[in-house]
């Protein structure tokens, strides 16, 4: 009986721990990945493609939303778009080199965004939904944040040559 108690005890604390630790409750998420089509050979027409092609005249655009119904259970949908280039044997072996390095850097960069949005529906999980929306602010400012500082990623390495 007594190492019962002892181990209801430890139990609560490893709860309040899991749960300051930030992965107490529970989330769902659903991800999407979504492409548009670029088949330029050089640098002008690729970003010119971009421009009129990519989402928001953005070469890739995460967007999230998080929502929670009464009893607080709360998801996460984050839809990312990137460039998929539908012409790649038509690029000289160096300029496969040059935009699989602009991918991966824009990769890495939109999980940066992504990562806001998961901290949104992490932080608005483990307050209860106690002010979910001033939470699901401050995480699209931060995103903000990130571009402005980053230049979209620029400063980062999110540049494209061809
Ligand atoms: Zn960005």
């Amino acid at each position: 009986m007594k190492f019962f108690v002892t181990a209801l005890v430890l139990m609560a604390l490893f709860g309040c721990y899991v749960y300051f630790a930030g992965i107490g409750r529970p989330i769902s998420i659903e991800e999407e990945t979504a492409h548009y089509e670029v088949d330029a050979l050089k640098y002008t027409e690729m970003l010119n493609q971009i421009k009129t092609r990519g989402p928001k005249g953005h070469a890739a655009v995460t967007e999230w939303n998080v929502s929670w119904d009464w009893k607080c259970r709360v998801s996460l949908d984050v839809k990312t778009t990137y460039p998929q280039h539908v012409n790649l044997e038509g690029l000289s072996t160096s300029q496969k080199v040059s935009w699989h390095e602009f991918l991966s850097k824009l990769r890495l960069h939109e999980n940066f965004h992504k990562f806001d949005g998961i901290q949104a529906a992490r932080d608005v999980s483990d307050n209860w939904c106690l002010g979910a929306r001033f939470i699901v602010k401050y995480w699209v400012a931060q995103s903000e944040i990130l571009d402005l500082r980053t230049d979209h990623g620029r400063t980062d390495g999110v540049v494209l040559k061809l």
